[in-house]
């Protein structure tokens, strides 16, 4: 299928540290293992997609320093188009420092870096390039004025945009994302969304409606084990999720809309994009990690 899905977003490099214990202030330990990963939601969810088959571009900016080269050939060694994927001088590459207890307990920090350059302007830059996208991709990882920017131009181009709402920022303008098709939060981004609770699934339609009801066209709430929930204005209809025992459920947001979006460009059926979103994501999070958790095509049954 030709069609292509355009990202911008973030891009982290995991530094995970599996500790026994977390040290106190002043104090130095050892601590037995150490791992790095390729991570940040926009490339998680543009690797997601490409490892599908689905033609990607990604507009994301590393630093100017050890691990931004890293970055982006890992990008271009699964085919994605590394275009508008730039380092900016005098800046880190976005790194996520992860402790893992032995107990499985995660502490996670986010230093954003170069992700907090991507401007507008980028967007601008890369606007020839995504005008060809059947679909733009937009998570919370970068300055929320390019997520608007992006909104707003790519509603002008008649492109549908899809809004992950993650993490989670209190201060998105819910009125400046209305132009996005599709608004992708899970139960917690819901709740600080809409400040309405969103434990289980009748709580979670009433909020999605809510956004709804503003005038978010689709509102395609996550709901980890129980599946997702797609609210629009004339229906709210769910989608079990595949039972699986998970091994490591991070990612799992990333998986599956990195899938919904692969399949929604070539076949542009919203339940099957989420029947199949949900089947990738399970089958992710029965493996460690996060993009080296997520299968190709040949691997993926379906
Ligand atoms: P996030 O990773 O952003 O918190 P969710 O936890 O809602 O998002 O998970 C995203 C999707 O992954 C769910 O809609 C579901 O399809 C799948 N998923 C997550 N956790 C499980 C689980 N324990 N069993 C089966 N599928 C799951």
């Amino acid at each position: 299928m030709g069609a292509r899905i355009g990202v911008v977003g973030s891009n982290m490099v995991d530094l995970i540290t599996y500790i026994d214990r977390m040290p106190a202030a002043g104090e130095t330990l050892a601590a037995p293992r150490f791992a790095m990963g390729h991570g940040g939601k926009g490339a998680n969810q543009a690797v997601a997609a490409a490892k599908l088959g689905a033609e990607v571009m990604l507009v994301s900016r590393v630093g100017d320093d050890l691990f931004g080269g890293g970055t982006i050939k890992n990008f271009q060694d699964l085919g994605i188009d590394t275009k508008h994927v730039r380092a900016v001088p005098g800046t880190q590459s976005g790194v996520a420092p992860i402790f893992v207890e032995a107990s499985g307990e995660n502490r996670i920090l986010i230093v954003k870096g170069a992700n907090e350059h991507l401007l507008p302007a980028d967007v601008d830059a890369a606007a020839d390039d995504l005008k060809g996208c059947a679909l733009i991709l937009l998570q919370l990882e970068v300055p929320l004025e390019t997520v608007y920017h992006t909104i707003a131009w790519a509603a002008g181009q008649g492109i549908p945009v899809l809004l992950n709402p993650a993490p989670a920022v209190p201060e998105l303008d819910v009125g400046r994302i209305l132009g996005a098709s599709f608004l992708v939060p899970n139960q917690t981004e819901l709740t600080i969304l809409t400040g309405l609770p969103a434990e289980t699934r009748d709580q979670a339609e009433a909020a999605a409606r809510t956004l709804v009801a503003r005038g978010i066209r689709q509102v395609l709430v996550t709901l980890g084990a129980e599946g997702a929930l797609l609210v629009t204005a004339d229906a709210a209809q769910h989608v079990p999720s595949v039972r699986v025992t998970p091994v490591d459920t991070s990612g799992a947001g990333d998986a599956f809309i990195g899938a919904f979006a692969q399949h929604y460009v070539a076949h542009g059926d919203t339940l099957e994009a989420m029947r199949w979103g949900a089947r990738y994501a399970a089958d992710s999070i029965t493996r460690p990690g996060t993009q080296m958790a997520f299968a190709t095509r040949a691997q993926f049954a379906g």
